[in-house]
C-alpha cells in the first residue's frame, strides 16, 4: 500500500522516521513520503526526514509542553501551510495517509486530531491515525491526555491504529529506556503491513491487495495490529502447525493492544518463501482467527518474502473495547478525576469517555 506518512510531535516525528527508513532499507517503497512537524525546534533538529516547525509565533519553537489544546489550536491555525507541504507529497499514487502521534504529548496528541479533520475534507484516500497510547508507568498528564485525544482521533480518523507502548516493550526496560528499540519494532511490523499490500510480481493469487489492508480498517473505530516469527520447514507440508501456531501467538500474545481479539474485521497475511507456506495451515489459521475475533470478514494472503523464517501478521479492524482498553480508559479517568482544579492543561472536557465506541 502507497501511503505518506506525517508525524506530529516528538514521538509522531521519530517513529516516521523508524518506518521511512525501514521501508527504504527492505527496499519495499510503500513509504511515498514522510515528513514531521512539531512546535519544538530541538524535536525536529534530530529528525533526517523533512521538516515543518508550527506555532513559532505561539510558542518560539520550545514546544507546546503537553498543552494538547494549544497543540491542536496551532495545527488549525497552520493547516494552509501545513497542507501545502503535504499537498506535494501526496500523489496520485498514494492510496493512504498515516498521520504518526504520541497520543500522550501535546503536540501530536492535539495536532493528530485537528490534521485527520483537515486531510479528511480534501482528499479522498482514508486518512489514518497511527496513535501510541502511554505505557502504565507514564504519568498522569499523558494518560489525560491520551485519554482525551483518542476520542477525536477515533472520530477524526478512518481509522486510528493504535500501540500501546508498553505492547512492545521488553521485560525490564523503562518506557524511555526503550524508545528506540520500541520504535524499531513498529517501524518493523507496521512497515511489513504496509509493504503487504504492495504487489509483488510472479506470485500467485493470494498475494494480499492494499485493498484487503482498507477494507480491513473501513469498519472505523480502532485498529491494532500483531506479528510473530519462527523457524520454518524448507518443506510445507510440514508447516502446518507453524502457521497455525504463529498465528495464535501474533493474536493473543503480540498484538499492539493487548487484550484485544474481538474486532469488526480482520486480515491474516502469512510472510516468508512461498514454497515454504502450507495452504492448509493458513486455511487453518484463518478459521481460527474468524472463531476468536467473532467476525465473518476475516481475509487474507500471503507475502513473499525471502527468509527461511515464517510470519504472521495479524490486523483487527474495528477492535472491541477490550480489558486492556478499559484499564487504559480507567487510567485516564482517574488522570482526569485527580487533575488540579481549573489547570486548563490537565482537566478533561466535560465529555464522556465512554461514547468512544
Ligand atoms: P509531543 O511532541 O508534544 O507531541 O509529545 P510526545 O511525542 O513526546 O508525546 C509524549 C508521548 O509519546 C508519551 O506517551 C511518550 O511516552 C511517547 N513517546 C515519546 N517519544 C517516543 C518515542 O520515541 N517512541 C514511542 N513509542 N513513544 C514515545
Amino acid at each position: 500500500m502507497k501511503v505518506v506518512l506525517i508525524g506530529v510531535g516528538q514521538a509522531g516525528g521519530k517513529v516516521t522516521q523508524a518506518l521511512a527508513e525501514f521501508d527504504y532499507e527492505m527496499g519495499f517503497g510503500a513509504v511515498q513520503g514522510a515528513f514531521a512537524v512539531n512546535t519544538a525546534r530541538t524535536d525536529l533538529q534530530e529528525l533526517e526526514i523533512d521538516t515543518m516547525l508550527v506555532g513559532q509565533d505561539r510558542v518560539k519553537g520550545h514546544g507546546v509542553g503537553g498543552d494538547n489544546e494549544l497543540g491542536a489550536e496551532i495545527m488549525q491555525d497552520e493547516s494552509t501551510e501545513v497542507m501545502d507541504e503535504l499537498g506535494q507529497r501526496i500523489t496520485t499514487d498514494v492510496e493512504a495517509v498515516f498521520i504518526v502521534a504520541g497520543l500522550g504529548g501535546g503536540t501530536g496528541s492535539g495536532g493528530a486530531p485537528a490534521l485527520a479533520n483537515e486531510l479528511n475534507r480534501v482528499y479522498d484516500v482514508p486518512i489514518y491515525t497511527l496513535g501510541i497510547l502511554p505505557g502504565r508507568d507514564e504519568g498522569s498528564i499523558y494518560q489525560a491526555n491520551a485519554g482525551r485525544s483518542l476520542k477525536t482521533v477515533v472520530r477524526e480518523s478512518d481509522s486510528a491504529l493504535l500501540i500501546d507502548n508498553d505492547a512492545w516493550r521488553e521485560s525490564g526496560e523503562s518506557v524511555e529506556e526503550g524508545f528506540e528499540k520500541i520504535n524499531e519494532q513498529i517501524a518493523r511490523r507496521v512497515g511489513l503491513l504496509l509493504a503487504s499490500g504492495e504487489a509483488v510480481e510472479g506470485v500467485g493469487e493470494s498475494v494480499v491487495d492494499s485493498s484487503e489492508i482498507i477494507n480491513t480498517l473501513r469498519e472505523g473505530g480502532m485498529a491494532c495490529m500483531g506479528y510473530a516469527t519462527a523457524e520454518a520447514s524448507e518443506d510445507a507440508g510440514e508447516n502446518i502447525n507453524t502457521i497455525t501456531s504463529l498465528t495464535r501467538n501474533a493474536l493473543l500474545t503480540k498484538m499492539s493492544l493487548p487484550d484485544a481479539v474481538e474486532a469488526q474485521a480482520a486480515l491474516l497475511v502469512i510472510a516468508g518463501d512461498p514454497d515454504r507456506i502450507s495452504r492448509k495451515g493458513v486455511e487453518r489459521a484463518r478459521k481460527w482467527v474468524e472463531e476468536e475475533t467473532g467476525s465473518l470478514q476475516v481475509r487474507g494472503g500471503d507475502f513473499p518474502l525471502a527468509s527461511e523464517r515464517l510470519g504472521a501478521l495479524v490486523l483487527l479492524g474495528g477492535v472491541e473495547r477490550s480489558r486492556r482498553v478499559e484499564e487504559f480508559m480507567e487510567r485516564a479517568r482517574e488522570a482526569q478525576d485527580n487533575a488540579p482544579q481549573g489547570d486548563a492543561k490537565a482537566v478533561f472536557e466535560n465529555e464522556d469517555l465512554d461514547d468512544l465506541f
